[in-house]
């Protein structure tokens, strides 16, 4: 049995290919209910298809939107560049990327794992640290009435987010930095005219070096601003919120309040090494990095999946113990090279517009495969 440590996005995607590859597996969560927390909010194209193959795209997809147009504008001297993902329409088939809330692709595995077996999830359960057996591990875990249970398993997979409990118990860290300064959204129902008809379904606006970026929602859009140096009550005023947008437009259109706002932190962090013996990481327990679309979480599923491959062909004797570990090892070399190095992916959007190589149909069509994580 495969005991996945962590609710969220990853750990429900392994869990559901486990279970449709016939795996048997256990989901232990410390919440009672799923976190419907605000949080990544774009699915990608690569990561589309197999939330397809596994049957639950069709349940979310009309509860977000699809968007396929990244605008880039220069507001100081009004260059723009559009970058369309329909461009590689025949090397994917699903040529969008899904603007919808991670909480919403929660609800939707949890729906048909518990449709076939409720007994696969149990929540309200604390994992608290694994030890080694002579044929995989023992997991402590604490129940809502403060008791300590024990969970025999093959194989542990944390995928118990970035504070993970799994990654302390093999003794292992997060390594990177962490961005100084927090990144503010702010969520609006509707936007002044004279912006919106400039905006694609991702906008990046630049000025005077500074960028903010605007994404649209089903039913409402966010604008992401990420600021220097200003202190973190200052951020949370709705009056400098507004002045900062008017500023930054040069104009007086914004004149209602955000809906809602919040603030957080990102950095840019890699475990060492995500698998020890029988113990596997997966997902934020694993690395963490700045927001750019969805690429942490996006990543993060893939390699659930993957490794739920993996696993299975294990189970099947297709592969031995070193080749599932070699194939969770490439994940991690995977992860820095896509989400931790300053690759072409990560190319600011004034270098994106400032780059004659945008003209070129081959360069744009690689480029839009990075960013779709396309070669993950
Ligand atoms: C405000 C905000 C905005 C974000 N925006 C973006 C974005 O634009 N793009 C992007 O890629 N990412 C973004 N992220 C990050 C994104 O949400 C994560 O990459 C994603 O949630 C990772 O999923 P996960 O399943 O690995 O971990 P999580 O979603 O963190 O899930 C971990 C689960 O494990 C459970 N858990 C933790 N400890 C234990 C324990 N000891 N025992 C049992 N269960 C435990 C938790 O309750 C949780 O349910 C954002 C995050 C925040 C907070």
């Amino acid at each position: 049995m495969i005991l996945i440590i962590g609710a969220g996005p990853v750990g429900l995607a392994t869990a559901l290919r486990l279970h449709q590859n016939k795996i048997p597996f256990l989901i232990v969560e410390k919440r009672e209910n799923i976190n419907i927390a605000s949080k990544a909010s774009t699915f990608l194209p690569a990561v589309l298809p197999y939330l397809d193959e596994m049957g639950v795209l069709d349940g979310i997809i009309d509860k977000g939107i699809k968007i396929s147009n990244i605008k880039y504008i220069n507001l100081d001297d009004n260059a723009e560049l559009t970058l369309n993902i329909h461009e590689i329409k025949n090397e994917c088939s699903h040529p969008y990327r899904l603007h919808l809330e991670q909480s919403y692709l929660c609800k939707e595995i949890i729906k048909k794992l518990t449709l076939s077996s409720a007994e696969c999830i149990k929540t309200g359960i604390e994992f608290l640290y694994y030890i080694n057996n002579k044929t995989g591990i023992t997991a402590r875990c604490r129940n809502d009435k403060n008791e300590i249970i024990q969970i025999n398993a093959d194989w542990i997979i944390g995928t118990d987010g970035i504070n993970s409990q799994v990654r302390k118990s093999m003794k292992l860290s997060l390594k990177g930095y962490d961005f100084p300064n927090p990144v503010l959204r702010l969520f609006f129902k509707d936007l002044p005219e004279d912006i919106k008809h400039k905006l694609a379904g991702v906008t990046y606006f630049i000025k005077t070096k500074e960028t903010l970026s605007i994404l649209q929602m089903k039913n409402e859009w966010r604008v992401i601003i990420r600021l220097e140096n200003i202190p973190k009550e200052q951020l949370c005023n709705t009056g400098f919120q507004l002045n900062y947008l008017n500023g930054f437009f040069d104009n007086n259109i914004w004149l209602s309040a955000p809906t809602q706002y919040d603030l957080y932190w990102v950095g840019q962090k890699l475990v060492q090494n995500n698998i020890i013996q029988r113990a596997m990481l997966i997902g934020d327990s694993a690395h963490s990095t700045n927001t750019r679309g969805g690429m942490n979480m996006n990543f993060g599923i893939i390699s659930g999946i993957l490794i739920a491959d993996s696993i299975t062909h294990f189970y099947h004797g297709d592969i031995t113990e070193s080749e599932l570990i070699n194939s969770q090892k490439m994940r991690l070399i995977a992860a820095r090279e896509l989400l931790l190095k300053t690759t072409e992916s990560l190319l600011t959007p004034q270098t994106i517009i400032d780059d004659k190589r945008f003209s070129n149909e081959c360069f744009r069509t690689d480029f839009i495969k990075k960013c779709s994580l396309l070669n993950s």
